[in-house]
């Protein structure tokens, strides 16, 4: 078989076999084939796309068992993770795991760092002073098993297809493909060894897929994806014009958190837990639900209330290295040198608070990375003081900012000030959960 070949069969349309996937994913894992081939071959795909039904569910395997797929069979009971598309102020994992295992089903986590203007679990609870997201996959099973949660970040044996093609596509203007991107995500997730997988499929400004459409397709594919290979999946698309919740950073966004664990914060973050807590439920089988949407959401409601789930945290917190007086008192937590005020010029009504440039002044804070190696400061962020759709009067507070200093404050307030659009007129405010895919 030659790569040539390959790359000619799929630029002029045709279909590749199982066989020809499978070596062109052999290929990018070995270093067998040339980059400018894996290259090309990813454009094609681009512009030719992948049959639905036979090349991506074979494309996906092969990306699956391009290294280490964990086996979790030997923990009792069915494992069910949740994948956010990637938004600003996406803090869901860290209230959502615990709360889910403490209800009887069991989430193994492998999460991801923030990149661009979307932050990234691990650097949220990272900065829980000692807490440790670099466990091995032994201890990892030990944890899911004991406390029904772990959360960790990729290791280098889990999906190295996906980790060459991934840098590829990122140079070569390729990452907006559906069944690459689907591919992508799967692949990880998968390996995780779980049973099913929810998915948050981020619509909007702040999101990867601008509008229902991209959204709905790209939920479609990954729920058929998941069901092909024989694992449950159902996708939630949720509204990702506006942030999530007021915090946008690290140790904010792990404060922000621990108010949801405690029965409160901001009531968009903690529907968006309880409804994606509800699918997960469903999907594990959770002893006591059964198929009952009600009875899920009310026994997630009690974990909260009663403590059960912030208390499931601290031990979480306390297994992976991390300091769990920091979640009892989050003053602990890292504090900013510096913090700035954004007041508003003009009385009206918030009819913008745009996610994506959100979430870019909180890398010019310091909370995210602008280049992959840059170091993330988990004291930055902001805190917004106004929802979209709020009555603002000329000199309120909108924004309350958090930086390592002054140049860092100048740099994110002059970006935060183009978030925000104050207006005569109230906006039409789209629902939290626009659709379900199942
Ligand atoms: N996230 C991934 O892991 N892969 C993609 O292709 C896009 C987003």
């Amino acid at each position: 078989m030659r790569a040539y070949d390959l790359i000619r069969k799929k630029r002029d349309g045709g279909q590749l076999s199982s066989e020809e996937l499978q070596f062109l994913v052999w290929g990018a894992t070995s270093g067998g084939i040339a980059d400018e081939q894996l290259a090309a071959f990813l454009m094609a795909v681009f512009f030719r796309g992948m049959d639905l039904q036979k090349e991506l569910p074979a494309w996906l395997h092969a990306m699956l068992h391009s290294g280490q797929v964990l086996d979790l069979s030997a923990i009792p009971g069915r494992k069910v993770d949740k994948h956010s598309t990637g938004g600003v102020g996406d803090k869901i994992s860290l209230p959502l795991a615990p709360l889910v295992a403490v209800c009887g089903v069991r989430v193994p986590m492998v999460s991801g760092r923030g990149l661009g203007h979307t932050g990234g679990t691990l650097d949220k609870l990272e900065s829980i002073p000692g807490f440790s997201v670099d466990l091995s996959i032994a201890r990892f099973a030990e944890l899911v098993n004991r406390l029904g949660v772990c959360l960790i970040g990729q290791t280098a044996e889990i999906a190295p297809a996906d980790r060459k093609l991934y840098a590829l596509r990122d140079a070569t203007a390729t990452v907006e493909s559906i069944p690459l991107i689907a591919s992508s995500i799967l692949s990880k997730k998968l390996a995780e060894g779980i049973d099913a997988l929810v998915l948050d499929v981020k619509v909007g400004r702040g999101a990867f897929m601008k509008t229902l459409e991209e959204a709905r397709l790209l939920a479609r594919t990954m729920v058929d994806l998941c069901k092909a290979l024989g694992r449950g999946c159902v996708a939630l698309l949720t509204d990702m014009d506006a942030p999530l919740g007021s915090a946008v950073g690290n140790a904010v966004e792990v404060r922000e958190s621990i108010e949801v664990l405690r029965g409160g914060g901001p009531p968009d973050v903690r529907e968006l837990t309880l409804r994606l807590g509800v699918e997960m439920l469903l999907s594990g089988e959770a002893p006591g639900v059964g198929n009952d949407p009600l009875l899920a959401r009310m026994r997630l409601e009690t974990a909260l209330a009663d403590g059960g789930a912030l208390r499931r945290f601290m031990q979480l917190v306390e297994a992976q290295g991390g300091d769990p007086s920091a979640i009892e008192d989050p003053s602990r937590l890292p504090q900013p040198k510096a913090k700035r005020e954004v007041r508003a010029d003009k009385s009206g009504v918030l009819t913008r608070l745009d996610a994506e440039v959100v979430g870019l002044a909180a890398v010019d804070l310091g909370a995210g990375r602008a280049r992959k190696e840059d170091v993330v400061d988990h004291a930055a962020g902001l805190l917004l003081r106004k929802r979209l759709g709020e009555e603002v009067r000329a000199g309120d507070v909108l924004a309350e900012l958090h930086a390592a200093g002054d140049s860092r404050l100048d740099a994110g307030e002059a970006r935060l000030r183009a978030a925000f659009a104050i207006g005569d007129k109230a906006p039409a405010l789209r629902p939290l959960v626009m659709e379900r895919v199942a």
